[in-house]
């Protein structure tokens, strides 16, 4: 496998960064995970944009043009010859003598690209069957709008539904309302049909996969509710799903082990990641 690292493509026994990296030592850096489907890169517009807010209210400065980003990230595609997977972006403010505040100005920040094959045939047996979540108490900082490589919370979340067979841990805040989940946007199908997500403004990242599946629901007809929901409520709902760039559109069939609707995947869950590409950009 080949990584983009700091200018030079490498294989990855040979790509490294410096110890004093601000990412290594304070995980202060950004993000971004961009599905490849076909070859291609899934919405990468909205990452790059994603992205580039992501630094901008951490002042971090950009690495380089958009249009030079676009192509490290189709180039490390190409070079690991992925036609199913994903591409990983990260930046961070770069390598300086440890020190809490913010380095000298003038100092680069450092990007790492990486890219890697998925198993597409595993995951539509996953989808066909269903996933299990479980919920955790919100411990995260208020800025979760930010895409920030300081993910302690979930990785421990991510490692307690793991130990429990299941996929994802949903974060429940103070109010008993489901966040999202620890790499993932958490949804909700009602008795009656509606699909209920978080509203974007508060508790949660505004997951791209969530903007386009929101455009897919409505093309579809489907009534959409963007509200708080509570565990209680999703213990009733007549579906659940999970999405992601890593999942697209992922049922839940379980939550803290009790069933969700009839225990399999639901037919609004399928239908929308049935159509998920047909509304997403292809670069
Ligand atoms: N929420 C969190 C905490 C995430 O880490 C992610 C993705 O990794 C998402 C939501 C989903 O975002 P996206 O659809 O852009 O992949």
């Amino acid at each position: 496998r080949i990584a983009y690292v700091n200018g030079r493509y490498l294989p990855h026994r040979h790509a490294s960064v410096h110890v004093e990296d601000r990412g290594y030592q304070f995980a202060d850096g950004v993000y971004e995970v961009c599905e490849v489907w076909n070859g291609r890169l899934v919405d990468q517009r909205r990452h790059l944009d994603r992205l580039e807010r992501s630094l901008r209210e951490l002042s971090i400065a950009a690495p380089m043009s958009r249009a030079a980003l676009a192509g490290v990230l189709e180039e490390v595609v190409r070079r690991n010859g992925v036609r199913d997977g994903l591409v990983y972006l990260q930046v961070t403010r770069g390598v300086a003598r440890r020190d809490h505040a913010f380095p000298p100005a003038g100092t680069r920040p450092s990007v790492v690209v990486t890219a890697r094959r998925s198993d597409r045939r595993g995951q539509e047996a996953l989808a066909a069957k269903g996933v299990a979540v479980i919920t955790v108490p919100e411990n995260r900082w208020p800025r979760v709008d930010i895409k920030s490589t300081s993910l302690l919370p979930n990785v421990l979340a991510k490692q307690q539904a793991k130990e429990v067979g299941a996929r994802e841990a949903w974060f429940v805040d103070a109010e008993g309302n489901v966040t999202e989940g620890a790499s993932t946007n958490a949804w909700i199908v009602t008795p009656q049909k509606k699909i209920v997500t978080r509203p974007a403004e508060s508790g949660i990242l505004r997951g791209i996969t969530r903007t386009v599946v929101l455009e897919v629901a409505a093309d579809l007809g489907y009534a959409v509710e963007e509200r708080p929901f509570t565990v209680a409520e999703a213990l009733k709902a007549a579906e659940a799903f999970i999405t992601a760039a890593t999942t697209v559109v992922m049922p839940v069939v379980r939550i803290d082990g009790h069933v969700v609707g009839e225990g399999i995947p639901g037919p609004i869950a399928t239908s929308l990641r049935l159509k998920f590409h047909d509304f997403s950009e292809l670069a």
